[in-house]
């Protein structure tokens, strides 16, 4: 039986990775920042953990109780929008700190406090979530600069990540949903449903090959 850890499981995309991966027969650890999100995911079949990903000793009292499991894939699913659409004037440095603390540096740090779990796993999968947002060559049509910016760095990274641990057979991987009803889209988009069954089919077939690919919920490749 396959294992799995959901970073950023108490709703939206990861609340339905959760859900599917369940019903899919993996064993699924999941997390959420407080005990309501935590009681949901265990009502969901997961085994449930609190993570702040911008918070290292939340990352390390994670990796203590994961000690010695492997694991065949981690999903970094933890993401913030921040405030979307303001000419860079009002964009303060405290707001493109915050929205890069969460989705450049916790991702990171996550990831680099499971190694240890995800070399001892069979299918050595380290995947975490892109947009269309994060394309540099399709972004003609709207600003969301701290956003944007901190997709298109975590390209960046997870290219140099799939470098770094090819090596040792672990696959690094960005997960592209498409546009999704969530709280983060207020619910515009597709169903969150049909994104996560299109990604969990791209990640039952990835193999080391892939890794540093950009792949969307259509099997579909982000252009750069
Ligand atoms: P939601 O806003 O619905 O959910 C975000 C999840 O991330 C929540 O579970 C939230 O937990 C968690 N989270 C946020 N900050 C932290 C943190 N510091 N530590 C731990 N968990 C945290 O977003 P979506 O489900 O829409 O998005 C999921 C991922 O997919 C994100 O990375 C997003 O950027 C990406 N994505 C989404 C798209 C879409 O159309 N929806 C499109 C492209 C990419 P809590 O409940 O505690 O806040």
């Amino acid at each position: 039986m396959s294992t799995i850890l959901i970073a950023g499981a108490s709703r939206g995309i990861g609340r339905e990775f959760v859900r599917q991966f369940v019903a899919a027969g993996w064993t699924v650890h999941a997390t959420a920042r407080d005990g309501t999100g935590a009681a949901v995911l265990a009502a969901e079949g997961a085994l449930p953990h609190r993570l702040d990903i911008t918070d290292d000793a939340s990352i390390a009292a994670l990796a203590q109780e994961l000690a010695g499991r492997p694991l065949d894939a981690v999903i970094a699913n933890a993401g913030i929008s921040g405030d979307l659409s303001l000419p860079l004037g009002a964009v303060s440095g405290a707001e493109l700190a915050r929205v890069f603390d969460t989705n450049l540096f916790g991702v990171l740090r996550l990831v680099a406090a499971l190694k240890p779990n995800l070399r001892a796993g069979e299918r050595k999968l380290a995947l975490a979530m892109s947009s269309l947002m994060s394309s540099i060559s399709s972004n003609d049509w709207s600003t969301q600069y701290a956003y944007r910016a901190s997709k298109t760095a975590l390209n960046a990274a997870w290219r140099s990540l799939a470098t770094e641990w090819r090596p040792e057979g672990i696959a690094c991987v960005l997960l592209r949903p498409g546009f999704v009803k969530t709280d983060m889209t207020g619910h515009q988009g597709m169903e969150v449903a049909d994104s996560v069954a299109g990604m969990r089919a791209v990640v039952e077939g990835l193999d080391l090959s892939d890794s540093g690919r950009v792949i969307g919920y259509d099997g579909l490749d982000v252009p750069w």
